[in-house]
């Protein structure tokens, strides 16, 4: 009888562990399932915080909500880096005026300073995905296509443990294919609206006052600048800022502004 009895409270004791097991474990996936999914698709949008949307028209930076969010303002892009003798100035002077930017980068630039990508993530800063070879991308095939966006994504993800939610197109050429590998590996194509044209000054003959000038006339609502991690443009962006600033202009973060 006694033995009878111990089996049965050790049964309803095992009942109690199973049951309390069960539920934890259907709790848990409660949780961990829809926080970010689905109050995301039932509000559309700013649930995740994001307050700034791409007009598809424009390739403008757009308030989502344009009552609640400042229209005037600009996304700060430098391609082709990380660069040792650029990265951390530009760094530095986006720390000084609270700016956010973000730094398109190739594959041979992040293999070779990996500790760049790193400090680039780090000081809060966005990485983008510029393809591995820096090449025309609407020239290649498919396979390749992904392969030099994958492989980006790839050793991005390697050294800062967050893949790249955004590509820009070598040259800004982008075909079907282009379009087609780039939501594959999870990617938003962007533009510009601004081209600095940084890349036609050299060492020789740059004048950053000047260049920082031509920005500066050019700026609207929601402008997507294109500049290049070179270094009279990490001169010139100092100017740029204060003089963006002055012109009552703020910088967008792109960590900001909502993918599809
Ligand atoms: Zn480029």
């Amino acid at each position: 009888m006694k033995v009878r009895k111990r089996l049965y409270s050790m049964l309803v004791a095992l009942l109690a562990i199973l049951l309390v097991a069960s539920c934890a474990s259907k709790t848990s996936n409660v949780e961990s399932l829809p926080s970010g999914t689905s109050s995301g698709s039932n509000t559309g949008s700013t649930s995740n915080g994001q307050s700034y949307k791409i007009d598809k028209q424009t390739n403008t930076i757009v308030p989502i909500d344009p009552q609640k969010h400042e229209t005037n303002v600009v996304l700060l892009t430098f391609d082709d880096g990380p660069n040792p003798e650029v990265s951390t100035k530009i760094l530095n002077t986006l720390d000084k005026h609270k700016a956010k930017a973000i730094f398109f980068m190739n594959g041979p630039q992040i293999e070779k300073n990996p500790e760049l990508v790193k400090l680039v993530h780090e000081r809060g800063q966005m990485i983008g995905n510029h393809s591995w070879d820096h090449i025309d991308l609407s020239e290649e095939s498919k396979d390749s296509v992904v392969k030099q966006m994958g492989d980006v994504q790839k050793a991005v993800m390697d050294i800062t443990e967050t893949a790249p939610i955004f590509i820009r197109p070598p040259y800004l050429s982008i075909n079907e294919n282009v379009t087609q590998a780039a939501e594959e590996n999870n990617l938003n194509i962007i533009t510009i609206t601004i081209d600095s044209r940084d890349w036609e000054m050299s060492a020789e003959k740059n004048d950053p006052e000047e260049l920082a000038q031509r920005i500066a006339d050019q700026l609207h609502p929601g402008a997507n600048i294109l500049m290049h991690e070179l270094p009279w443009t990490a001169e010139a962006l100092e100017i740029l800022l204060t003089k963006a600033t002055e012109k009552g202009y703020s910088f967008v973060d792109p960590m900001n502004i909502q993918i599809d």
